[in-house]
C-alpha cells in the first residue's frame, strides 16, 4: 500500500478575458469545479498507474468534500483515512485569463485543521510500502507523518511544493525529494539543475528534479546520475504533470523497478497527462502507460 498524506482541494476555475481589478466586476466565459490539491492528485495518479493507494487527509462537511471523496474513491483510492471535519473543504479559487495567465487564492479549510497524523493515520503509515508528502498541509503535520514513516522504515517521497523553507527535521526523514526546477532553485539557491541536484543530495539520499518538457534529472548519494528525456508530445495542459509523475514514480519504485526504468514509467504517465485537459481527469491508467511504453 502507498499512503498519501496531503491536501484535497476543490479548484474553482473562472475563465475570463482579463482578471478584474479591485472594485471591478467582469463577466467570465466559463466556470469549472475540478477536484485537486497536490495530495489528492498524487493519490489518484498512483492509483490509476496501478498502485494500491490510501489517502489520508481531511475535507469539510460541505458538498465539495463529498465530491472529493467520491472522486478519490472512483479512482480506486482507499478513502477510509479521509476524515470529515466541520467547516469548509480546502479550495483553490483560480482566475484564468485569455493570455493563459492565472491568479490563485488557496483557502486551506479542512486541510489547515490537520496538525499531525491521527492514530489511524499512524497505523496506515506503519503498514505502508511508501509515503507520499507535499507541502499543502501545516508543516508540523508533514514532519509528523515523515517521522512516523521513518520509524516504520517506509521510504518518504516528498514533493516540496509550494516551495518553502525545509526544516532539517523533515529532510532527515525524507528518502527521495522531487521538486520541479523552480522549486529546486528556490530551495537550494542554485542556478542550474545539476548544481541544485548536488545541493539537494547533501540533504537527502535521492533526488529527482523535473524539468517540464526537458525531462528529469535523477541523482543519488551513492553516485548514480541519470537524465531522462521527456516524451515528445503536444502538450495542451500541463496542470498536475508533476503530480502525475510522482504518483507513477512511486508505483514503479514499489514494483522494484530500477531508477532508469521507474523514471521512464513516470515520464510516460506525465506525457500522457499533458495531452489532455484537467488534473485528475487527465491522468492515464496502467493499460495506457504500458501501451505507451511498448
Ligand atoms: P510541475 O508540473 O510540478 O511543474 P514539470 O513541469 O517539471 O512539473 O513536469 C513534470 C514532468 O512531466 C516532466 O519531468 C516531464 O516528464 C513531464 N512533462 C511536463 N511537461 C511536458 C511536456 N510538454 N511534454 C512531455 N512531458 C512533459
Amino acid at each position: 500500500m502507498i499512503s498519501v498524506f496531503g491536501s484535497a482541494n476543490m479548484d474553482l476555475v473562472a475563465y475570463v478575458a482579463q482578471a478584474p481589478r479591485t472594485g471591478e466586476t467582469v463577466t467570465g466565459r466559463a466556470f469549472r469545479t475540478i477536484p485537486g490539491g497536490k495530495g489528492a492528485n498524487q493519490a489518484i495518479a498512483a492509483a490509476r498507474a496501478g498502485g494500491r493507494v490510501a489517502f489520508l487527509g481531511a475535507v469539510g462537511d460541505d458538498g465539495f468534500g463529498a465530491e472529493m471523496r467520491a472522486t478519490l474513491a472512483g479512482a480506486g483510492v482507499d478513502v477510509r483515512g479521509l476524515r470529515q471535519v466541520s467547516g469548509s473543504s480546502g479550495i483553490a479559487h483560480i482566475v484564468v485569463d485569455d493570455d493563459g495567465g492565472n491568479s490563485i487564492i488557496v483557502v486551506p479549510g479542512a486541510n489547515g485543521t490537520i496538525t499531525g497524523p491521527s492514530g489511524d493515520d499512524l497505523a496506515a503509515i506503519a503498514g505502508s510500502q511508501a509515503l507520499l508528502l507535499q507541502l499543502e498541509l501545516p508543516m508540523e503535520a508533514v514532519i509528523g507523518a515523515a517521522q512516523a514513516a521513518q520509524v516504520s522504515g517506509a521510504p518518504v517521497i516528498l514533493t516540496p511544493a509550494p516551495a518553502r523553507p525545509l526544516p532539517e527535521e523533515l529532510l532527515d526523514a525524507v528518502t527521495l525529494i522531487v521538486p520541479n526546477e523552480h522549486e529546486a532553485a528556490a530551495i537550494t539557491g542554485a542556478s542550474g539543475a545539476e548544481e541544485a541536484l548536488d545541493a539537494l543530495l547533501k540533504r537527502v539520499p535521492e533526488a529527482v528534479i523535473t524539468l517540464g518538457a526537458a525531462g528529469a534529472l535523477y541523482g543519488s548519494r551513492s553516485g548514480e546520475r541519470l537524465r531522462v528525456a521527456a516524451v515528445p508530445v503536444k502538450a495542451v495542459d500541463t496542470t498536475a504533470a508533476g503530480d502525475t509523475f510522482v504518483g507513477a514514480l512511486a508505483v514503479a519504485r514499489g514494483e522494484g523497478l530500477a531508477p532508469a526504468e521507474a523514471l521512464r514509467f513516470a515520464s510516460a504517465a506525465a506525457a500522457l497527462s499533458v495531452q489532455r485537459e484537467g488534473a485528475s481527469t487527465s491522468m492515464p491508467d496502467r493499460a495506457e502507460i504500458d501501451a505507451f511504453l511498448r
